[in-house]
């Protein structure tokens, strides 16, 4: 039986989710269609296994990107972001950044058009993935990526430009410092309300699933008053909002004779650079890491690695109400329609949808399946090359494994 489907809701700042959502997906460029068929599969058949028919969701495709353009002549129609907004969940296959014509990346636009502040990725081992490190079953971590300001705000001008010439001229001027008048010049704005909006959630995140730690990674020691504001304004918001759930590394040498109390989560602070370091050499005493946008990007593809690359990184990009999930991956064109890359991206992200729906046994069933089919050595062509003994599969055929062993 069909169902017409309904709208999400938040009541009093919950999600109030019915049992045929309405959720919006765009299914992407390049390996886009590909990827998403497996995934829009997947998550079908593990709602039917977790609830016979109770629950399911009602898919509702919007456009954006290359299908949009070819349709409508616009790359992100307005009726995709008011999806969006309308129905307050959304997930979304890779997009192409059209080269030339001035066109910015559609995925920085959605961000900032619906103010998706926070990007959330965690980073998790599957059992039977290849992996470079030694104890890939330690890393456990989730990012919070602030994602709205930094150096990506788009403030830059050229060498040599009217504007870069100006600022250098007003700064050499009215200030102490000294710039180069050949200087191009970008600007990096970070705000009080910016960073504690993502660190809130972060915390928030580590207390509704009883995290052990929250980590804010920055360059403080150097950029004093953006990444290092970043840092006190954290520890600021912590004493403030979650006194009774969290205490500081300094309280814990202070007042507790360096012994973590028990049930509450420890918050720290790190400087960017070691924080590279010490999630390969001690990846668990890494849990949540909130962090600044440029860091966060470079943090979230290494820590990728660790446990399989892109092809198995989930993501989750948040405002206050709305969620769009997305693979974290490119449109990887060369093999576009070749029913040939991994999934696996797409379908995590999914099933950190379904979580986030509330909908944990479906999660857990698609998850459980997810692990079995590797577990079984049946991978796409990237896990395959680095594995022996794998059976390799195209896209289509691992969701169909994973469908058979659920
Ligand atoms: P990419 O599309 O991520 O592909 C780079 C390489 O990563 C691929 O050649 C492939 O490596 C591997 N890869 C990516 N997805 C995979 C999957 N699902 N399974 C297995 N391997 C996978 O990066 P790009 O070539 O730099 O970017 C292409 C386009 O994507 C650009 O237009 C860019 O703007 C866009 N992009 C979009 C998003 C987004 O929508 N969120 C993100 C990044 C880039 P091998 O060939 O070595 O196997």
């Amino acid at each position: 039986m069909a169902f017409a489907g309904e709208t999400i809701t938040y009541r009093n700042g919950k999600i109030s989710v019915p049992d045929h959502p309405i959720i919006p997906f765009i299914e992407g460029d390049g390996i886009g269609p590909d990827i998403w068929r497996a995934t829009q599969r997947v998550v079908d058949a593990a709602a039917q296994k977790a609830y016979q028919g109770q629950r399911g969701i009602v898919w509702k495709e919007v456009l954006a990107g290359e299908k949009a353009y070819h349709e409508t002549q616009s790359w992100l129609p307005q009726e995709t972001l008011e999806a969006f907004t309308q129905y307050k969940v959304g997930i979304k296959g890779p997009l192409t950044t059209p080269v030339g014509g001035g066109i910015r990346s559609l995925n920085v636009t959605i961000r900032q058009e619906l103010d998706l502040y926070a990007c959330v990725r965690p980073v998790r081992y599957i059992s039977g993935v290849p992996s470079p490190m030694r104890e890939p079953q330690k890393v456990d971590m989730v990012i919070f990526r602030e994602n709205t300001e930094d150096v990506y705000a788009g403030i830059e001008w050229p060498s040599g430009s009217d504007e870069a010439v100006k600022l250098i001229e007003f700064i050499n001027h009215n200030t102490n410092k000294h710039i180069d008048l050949s200087a191009g010049i970008g600007i990096k704005p970070m705000t009080k309300a910016g960073s504690e909006r993502l660190i809130r959630r972060a915390i928030q995140y580590a207390v509704d699933n009883h995290r052990r730690s929250v980590t804010l990674m920055h360059k403080g020691n150097i950029m004093k008053f953006t990444e290092g504001a970043f840092r006190d304004w954290g520890y600021e918001l912590a004493a403030r909002e979650f006194h009774d759930q969290v205490v500081s590394e300094n309280e814990v040498y202070q007042n507790y004779g360096g012994k973590m109390p028990p049930g509450k989560i420890l918050l720290k602070d790190r400087i960017a650079d070691i924080t590279f370091q010490q999630v390969l050499l001690r990846p668990d005493e890494y849990d949540v890491i909130a962090t600044p946008n440029l860091n966060g990007d470079f943090l979230s593809d290494a820590l990728a690695a660790q446990v399989g690359g892109v092809g198995m990184a989930p993501g989750n990009n948040m405002s206050d109400d709305v969620a769009v999930f997305e693979a974290t991956h490119g449109t990887a064109p060369k093999y576009s329609n070749l029913d040939k890359v991994n999934p696996g991206s797409l379908i995590l992200s999914a099933i950190m949808m379904l979580e986030h729906l509330g909908w944990q046994e479906a999660a857990d069933v698609a998850r459980n399946s997810l692990e079995a089919t590797i577990g079984d050595k049946i991978v796409t062509y990237d896990l395959a090359r680095l594995m022996s003994g794998a059976t390799e599969v195209k896209t289509s055929q691992f969701a169909t494994a994973m469908i058979e062993r659920m």
